[in-house]
């Protein structure tokens, strides 16, 4: 029994380079920007960078999302307190959160 849908319909590895253009063409994208949305949310999270697969891709400091792919760049501040919280860490504890255990 062959699958009715191909799960690999392209040769892998041009799969692997279109996303890996993809994730650096959204790391500039997100390079100047405050912070980020992830999809429509409203609380701006900090931006960092992951390495995924020997590329770097930008992520929220907090890891409320995984997908690069629906971070939007914010020119707002940053809101996210768990993110504000990793930016002072050691210094400040965040306002309301008293344990992260
Ligand atoms: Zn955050």
């Amino acid at each position: 029994m062959s699958d009715p849908i191909p799960e690999h319909p392209h040769e892998p590895e041009a799969d692997i380079e279109h996303l890996a253009a993809t994730l650096r063409r959204r790391r500039h994208e997100l390079a100047d920007a405050e912070g980020a949305r992830i999809g429509q949310g409203r609380v701006v999270h900090g931006l960092t960078t992951h390495m995924w697969a020997g590329v770097e891709v930008p992520a929220v400091a907090c890891h409320a999302a995984v997908d690069p792919l629906r971070l939007y760049p914010a020119a707002s501040p940053i809101t996210c307190r768990r993110c504000l919280g990793r930016a002072r860490a050691g210094r400040d504890q965040v306002p309301g959160q008293t344990s992260i255990l």
